[in-house]
């Protein structure tokens, strides 16, 4: 059994109360995981405290010095880092090692040549004997609120930014998937000063809620469920705490007729809301909007295509499509499943859900990739966020209903839109209600490029601007 620690101050700290990390692949409990509280939280903020004004204070050569060093970290440790998160969450390890972890040794290089940009400002010449001056700031101490379908890569695209701010930094890993953050913990427990990067382990409610309602909190980024922002708005009204909310999604994926199908039958499929994390991903295009004139054909494609996905243990790189993550999850995405039924939706393939679904692997969290069509967007199939993959398909018969439908959500994380016209391709870019538009092209998250939401997906971006507020000076020369 593995055991992890938090790191506090720069030392790693046994946990007094632990949570039992599952393989969602098998069912086992295979690690603990520490279940830290109040008194975590506290600990955790007063070094963060302390470390504050010599991290912000070195020059920004000085931290980016420091955070090519985490580039070299994640260099070194990629296997061990990608087979560790995808024993926790069942992430395959095609994605984890092959897609992550090299992703993030560039986002921290990427990260540390933006720690002058972080703190630039402006010269406003406000008249003959008047100066204007703008200076960004970090804001002290931010939490970072992660979830666990991607731990790594949430951890990184926080953690780096806030840093590289000038900010000290207190991550809040899930509990369902703490222990490859954990682990980095370990690593870079002497590569950043003490109290400059904290990780804690613990419940939502218990720990992260004490981070989040503490007034020595400069700001906090979640990603995670609307609900979970909604409840972190509440907690943090006191104090008034700047937030940053990536959120959940239910993103339409449209595709005409003009198109190239081959490719877009790859993009609302293994590029979208089935494979790597078994439809857990925020941006999963889990309505797949398709033009009439190619229904039959899209759907043919499609099932095709889900025949061939293989499921089986992530750990093995022949695996196309992982487990849910845990049994909770597991829970909800079947309930879905039911509702689908009940609410009329057809279903086209799929459906079955447990045991039977990898005969090897029988204690895990399997789902079998599915899919419904329904002409009706308002069924909570096509409203709400399943988390699993398990997907929609809505006809539709011109370009002003395939917006209508797209837009009809209370979500506006992402939208994918397949086509080869440029003047259809550009409208949409503009009119879907969405922080990202894929054009031919689905889930590229590339650093450097904004990555949020409108509505109930959220609002703000973990970018190096984020983590800064902006002061003005006039000076009377
Ligand atoms: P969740 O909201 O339950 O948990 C996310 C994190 O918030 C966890 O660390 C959890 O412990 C913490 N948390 C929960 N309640 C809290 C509280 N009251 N105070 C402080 N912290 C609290 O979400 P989840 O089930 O872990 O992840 C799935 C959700 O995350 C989905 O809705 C998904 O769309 C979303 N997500 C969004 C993105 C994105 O970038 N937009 C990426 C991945 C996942």
């Amino acid at each position: 059994m593995a055991d992890f620690r938090n790191l506090i101050g720069g030392e790693l700290v046994a946990a007094t109360r632990t949570i039992d990390s599952v393989n969602p692949a098998t069912g086992e409990v295979w690690a603990r995981v520490p279940a830290g509280g109040a008194a975590e939280a506290q600990a955790a903020v007063t070094t963060a405290t302390q470390a504050f004004p010599s991290w912000s204070g070195r020059p920004a050569a000085a931290r980016a010095r420091v955070l090519r060093k985490v580039s070299e970290v994640f260099g070194r440790h990629a296997e061990e880092l990608a087979r560790l998160e995808t024993r926790d969450n069942g992430r395959i390890l095609r994605d984890t090692l092959k897609r992550d972890l090299p992703g993030m040794a560039y986002l921290w290089q990427l990260a540390a040549g933006q720690c002058l940009d972080a703190v630039k400002g402006d010269t406003v010449i406000l008249g003959p004997d008047t100066l204007g001056l703008t200076r960004r700031e970090p804001y002290g101490v931010v939490v970072c609120i992660i979830p666990w379908n991607s731990p790594i890569s949430t951890f990184s695209a926080k953690a780096a930014y806030a840093l590289a701010a000038g900010n000290t930094v207190i991550v809040k890993p899930a509990e369902q998937a703490a222990a490859s953050v954990l682990r980095l913990g370990e690593l870079l427990a002497d590569v950043f000063p003490p109290g400059v990067l904290n990780i804690v382990s613990g419940l939502g409610e218990d720990v992260g809620d004490a981070l989040v309602r503490h007034r020595g909190v400069g700001k906090v980024s979640l990603t995670g469920s609307t609900a979970t922002g909604q409840a972190i708005t509440r907690a943090s009204a006191d104090s008034l705490k700047p937030l940053t909310f990536e959120l959940g999604g239910k993103s339409p994926n449209i595709v005409f007729p003009d198109a190239d199908l081959d490719a877009a039958a790859k993009g609302v499929t293994v590029d979208s809301v089935y494979t790597g994390n078994a439809g857990q991903v925020c941006v999963a295009g889990s309505r797949i909007l398709v033009h009439h004139s190619i229904w039959d054909e899209m759907l043919g494609r499609i099932q095709h295509i889900c025949a061939d996905l293989v499921l089986d243990d992530p750990l093995d790189l022949r695996t196309t499509m992982g487990p849910i993550v845990s049994a909770g999850q597991y829970e909800r995405v079947t309930s879905y499943l039911e509702l689908a039924a009940k609410e009329g939706a057809e279903l086209v393939f799929g459906g079955r859900t447990g045991a039977d679904v990898v005969p090897g692997l029988p204690g895990g969290y399997w789902v079998e990739p599915t899919l419904y069509t329904t002409t009706d967007n308002s069924l909570r199939v096509c409203q709400e966020e399943v988390f699993g993959p398990v997907a929609v398909a809505i006809p539709f018969g011109s370009d002003e209903e395939a917006l209508a439908i797209a837009n009809d959500s209370p979500y506006g994380l992402a939208a994918g839109v397949w086509t080869r016209d440029l003047g259809r391709a550009h409208r949409f870019v503009r009119d879907l209600r969405s922080g990202t538009v894929w054009v031919n092209t689905f889930r590229q998250m590339p650093p450097g490029l904004p990555f949020g939401g409108v509505k109930d997906s959220g609002y703000g971006h973990d970018a190096v601007l984020e983590f800064t507020r902006e002061k003005a000076a006039i000076i009377q020369i």
